[in-house]
């Protein structure tokens, strides 16, 4: 019987594991992937498509067109995980593997911040489509960009939002009727690049952006408008966009894998403390931010360990910590900062100016993927 891999999860670890193990082990090893959606979306597309840039249908990019030699993709809900068995059960039925891959992301905590859940949200999908009509509506007041914990997914998108939210109601001609406030529960934009968080401190001080940072959204009232931080203030509001605490998805937390919050790993190799048992991308606790290039980097990591194991094919490589972030100024343009958590004693990026060129290195990083993955 060929060595049976479990995936659980496909985003981008899961999509990056899988294919990696394809193109090497082929029809060889029984590679199973499990997801609940129909469709991977990238987390940017979630602002294209807020600010009416594109549309959920243009970007969604469906599980069908994922075909790879050795590996089936099942639409189905993971309801219990035993990492000791290695047994996952779904909703269609028992999974048994000899290797586990856990890349089932991060989840959001609506519940952490009350009045959340009557207010709008622009990191799922869902309420970044719902943001689409209601973006148009505003033309006066007080826009929040509003971070209610960390850690959360892609530390620079919350920034981008507010620079992407000034170039709307610019083109709207009401920007001198609107302010723009973004709270963030961190020191900086981009703590591990300090040149790249004086570029978005800048940018923000140009467009009148108010920057409140060592804060955090704690409370929302949608019925007086009101947004409470954890320091007391009240920000009254026009418009919120709020990015919601993030958890380890509730299935991970009842498996018992998860401690304090996320999934405890060898931040170089991604083993759990369980024989045979991984976790990639936001899920796993590495130290490395939780961003698609970081769970694909540990998915690269995890198929060579793998491949090594199962073929004897090459060596382990171990996971670096490192990838570049792209970042929207506005204005078309798009800075990168390339960041790494491992190399040295503490993390460092290296940031490169925002320009019309990185816009297309932004979009082959899209493309490259489509393609690789999904053969689009
Ligand atoms: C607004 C925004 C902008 C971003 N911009 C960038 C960027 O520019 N660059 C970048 O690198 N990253 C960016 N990110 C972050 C990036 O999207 C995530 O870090 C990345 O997707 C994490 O990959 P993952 O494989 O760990 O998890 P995910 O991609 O979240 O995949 C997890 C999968 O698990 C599935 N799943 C969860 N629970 C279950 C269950 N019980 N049963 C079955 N399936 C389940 C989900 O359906 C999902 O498909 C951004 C995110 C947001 C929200």
């Amino acid at each position: 019987m060929s060595t049976r891999i479990l995936v659980l999860g496909a985003g981008f670890g899961g999509l990056e594991v899988s294919t990696s193990l394809s193109e090497r082990l082929g029809e060889s090893v029984d590679v199973t992937v499990i997801d609940k959606s129909d469709a991977f979306v990238f987390g940017y597309s979630k602002l294209d498509v807020m600010f009416g840039r594109t549309t959920l249908d243009a970007v969604r990019l469906p599980y069908k067109s994922f075909a790879k030699p050795g590996v089936r993709l099942l639409r189905e809900t993971i309801i219990a995980i035993d990492p000791a068995t290695r047994r996952v059960t779904t909703d269609a039925g028992v999974h048994d593997c000899d290797f586990l891959v856990i890349a089932l992301g991060a989840d959001y905590d609506m519940a952490a911040t009350p009045g959340l859940e009557n207010a709008n949200e622009f990191y799922s999908v869902a309420g970044a489509n719902r943001l689409r009509d209601i973006l148009p509506t505003f033309s006066k007041g007080h826009a929040i960009v509003g971070v209610c914990g960390a850690p959360y997914k892609c530390p620079p998108a919350p920034s981008e939002c507010a620079l992407l939210l000034h170039d709307f109601v610019t083109a709207k001609g009401v920007r001198g009727q609107c302010s723009i406030t973004l709270v963030l529960p961190l020191p900086s934009p981009v703590p591990p690049s300090p040149d790249t968080s004086k570029a978005l401190l800048a940018a923000f001080a140009e467009r009148d952006i108010k920057f409140l940072p060592n804060r955090r959204v704690a409370r929302v009232d949608a019925s007086r408008r009101v947004a409470s931080l954890d320091d007391g203030a009240e920000l009254p509001y026009d418009l919120f966009l709020g990015v919601p605490k993030h958890r380890a998805p509730a299935v991970v937390e009842a498996s018992g894998v998860a401690e304090g919050g996320w999934v405890p790993v060898n931040p170089r190799t991604l083993e759990t403390k369980h024989a045979n048992v991984y976790a990639i991308g936001d899920i796993a606790n590495t130290g490395a931010p939780k961003a698609g290039v970081f769970a694909e980097g540990a998915a690269k990591a995890v198929a060579s360990a793998l491949i090594a194991r199962i073929a004897g094919e090459g060596a382990a490589q171990l996971y670096g910590g490192a990838g570049s972030c792209y970042i929207e100024f506005g204005g078309g343009r798009i800075g990168r900062v390339d960041v790494d958590f491992f190399s040295g004693p503490k993390p460092t990026g290296t940031y490169y100016e925002p320009s019309l060129a990185l816009r297309a290195d932004k979009n082959a990083f899209g493309a490259t993927r489509t393609t690789r993955w999904f053969g689009l």
